[in-house]
């Protein structure tokens, strides 16, 4: 599993750039740049909702990806060892990206 960082503080499942979802989903099935990519998993904090997720913020955790241009990605599954989500100022999952993306398509 890739070691994850995410900047997407306002995301409610985000504790100090950790993730404690447990498993993410990153989508951009066409993407051939980060820009079209974005975390599918990201879910924006209310107001000054507290995040009540169950979940433990863990460094690394299973990555699910559908952007099936990215040389890391194996049937859905990130193999890269550290992945870096980006969106210090997301408001909505599709400004968020996954900056580790690297395109294999020569686009
Ligand atoms: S590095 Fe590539 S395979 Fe891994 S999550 Fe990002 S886009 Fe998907």
């Amino acid at each position: 599993m890739p070691l994850l960082v995410c900047s997407a503080m306002s995301c409610i499942y985000n504790r100090g750039e950790y993730c404690s979802k447990g498993d993410i989903t990153v989508g951009g099935k066409e993407a051939g740049q980060p820009e079209e990519t974005c975390c599918e998993s990201f879910m924006a904090r209310r107001g000054n909702e507290v995040t009540d997720s169950a979940g433990v913020p863990s460094a690394t955790i299973h990555v699910g990806c559908k952007a099936c241009h990215c040389q890391y990605n194996e049937e859905q599954c990130c193999t890269a060892s550290k992945v870096d989500i980006d969106g210090a100022s997301a408001k909505e999952k599709d400004e968020t990206q996954c900056g580790t993306f690297c395109c294999c398509c020569g686009k």
